[in-house]
């Protein structure tokens, strides 16, 4: 596979670059549907937006439950339209929005035809896991460009989702810290190369331990993030180095690398977000405290960077940045990952879905933390493979996969 990165071939796409300057840079606010407004990257992306309310319009917010929330956010950015999904928020929603001049939809299929609407310049991807997937395929089909924080849909259909947005030439720009630290290191790198890019992981609460000593580990102690506050699902991801495993696979599409090019290494500091290796040996980082509303502003008002009061870095601060090896026998999951990747096809959609019950049910106190990686194991086993799926395809391995691993957790 040639190591040329896909996110320089897409920027290479002067015109759709030109046409996202443009709006940056002619006054007209860049016009953002915000999906998963309501949670950890949602309230955060918000913050950039009210921070700049001159250079950003909110046309869509959206929840799954958090209708109280939803409804404030509303009042305050007054969108186009709301959705949300739990159907049995509708009435309470409505009810408060309408007589605002708010459009409020619910329902899953909402969802996928919001983000077509003609208004909308960027669609920013903040839902949770596999419910990412359609409303983003959606987008791109609309010609709106992505700010990807759902990680989960370029694990489960990566192949699917570049080949569109190349197609349609549609940004696909990173959220996720550390795709955001490569593609700020690619700037400027266009026709060199890339040897490698390493991807840092802060190591979670569990860094260190054995399996001996994970045995009992509870959710009150997974979600102890050392230097990151998200959302449960990614929090628990990360304790169990799935979320790495989840951004190795989410790297290889974003910037169209193979394994071997895609090293991971333990920096507890969180400070180096990542690094890419170019072929004269040459490594560019980019460093920061860990804050996510600075990849998500990069993303939101790409290609400028705008002026912001996020607190700064203080080298003094710093005087040890420290890199290990990743335990990959006590961490299951990081290897799990690896071989998805490199099997291809459905093995990273059956992955991502037995790994969304597993952490579903380890939040509910029916698996240890341990069993986390069985279960995934298993079904990477039981679940048949397709080498070339189609989005029909993608739609029936989660849904089998997921009936798999509850029947497992039934015995
Ligand atoms: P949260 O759980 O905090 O928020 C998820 C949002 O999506 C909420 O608005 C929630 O609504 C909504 N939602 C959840 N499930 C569904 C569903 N099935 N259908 C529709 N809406 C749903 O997650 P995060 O913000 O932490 O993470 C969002 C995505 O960003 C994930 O893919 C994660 O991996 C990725 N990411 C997050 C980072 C972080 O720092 N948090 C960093 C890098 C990537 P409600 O509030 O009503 O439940
Ligand atoms: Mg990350």
């Amino acid at each position: 596979m040639s190591a040329e990165c896909r996110v320089r071939r897409i920027p290479s796409a002067l015109s759709t670059q030109h046409s996202l300057l443009l709006i940056m840079t002619n006054k007209r606010k860049r016009h953002i549907a915000i999906l998963g407004s309501t949670g950890s990257i949602g309230t955060q992306a918000l913050d950039v937006i009210r921070s700049n309310r001159d250079k950003f319009e909110v046309e869509v917010l959206t929840a799954q439950d958090n209708a109280d929330l939803l409804i404030k956010q509303a009042i305050e950015f007054l969108p186009n339209c709301v959705v949300i999904t739990n159907e049995k928020q509708y009435d309470k929603v409505f009810s408060i929005l309408d007589p605002v001049g708010v459009k409020v939809y619910s329902g899953e299929k909402s969802l996928a035809s919001v983000v077509q609407m003609e208004t909308i310049d960027m669609v920013l991807t903040a839902l949770m896991g596999y419910s990412g997937l359609l409303p983003t395929i959606k987008a791109i089909e609309a010609g709106k460009h992505i700010a990807l924080a759902n990680k989960e849909t370029l694990v489960v259909a990566g192949e699917l989702i570049t080949k569109l947005a190349n197609e349609k030439r549609v940004f696909i720009l990173p959220v996720d810290s550390e795709h955001s630290a490569i593609f700020q290191c690619l700037s400027g790198e266009e026709g060199n190369p890339v040897e490698k890019i390493i991807l840092t992981a802060s190591g979670g609460p569990f860094r260190g331990k054995k399996a001996e000593q994970l045995k009992y580990v509870t959710k009150a102690d997974a979600l102890k993030h050392p230097n990151w506050s998200m959302g449960a699902k990614i929090t628990i991801d990360s304790a169990s180095m799935m979320n790495k495993g989840l951004e190795v696979i989410e790297a290889k599409w974003l910037f169209n690398l193979n394994a071997s090019q895609i090293e991971v290494v333990i920096h507890p500091q969180s400070i180096i977000h990542s690094m890419v290796q170019f072929l004269d040996g040459s490594i560019k980082a980019q460093l920061g405290l860990p804050d996510m509303k600075l990849p998500i502003q990069y993303a939101l008002a790409f290609p400028k960077r705008l002026k912001s009061d996020f607190p700064r870095m203080n080298f003094r601060d710093f005087n040890s940045l420290t890199f290990e090896e990743p335990d990959t026998e006590t961490f299951r999951n990081l290897k799990l990952a690896y071989h998805a990747m490199e099997k291809g096809g459905n093995v990273p959609c059956i992955m991502n879905a037995a790994n969304e019950i597993a952490v579903q049910e380890f939040l509910n106190d029916n698996v240890s933390f341990l069993e986390i990686p069985e279960i995934i194991e298993e079904c990477m086993v039981k679940v048949p493979f397709i080498a070339k799926p189609s989005y029909e395809d993608y739609v029936k391995t989660d849904k089998e996969t997921r009936k798999i691993a509850q029947e497992r957790l039934k015995l």
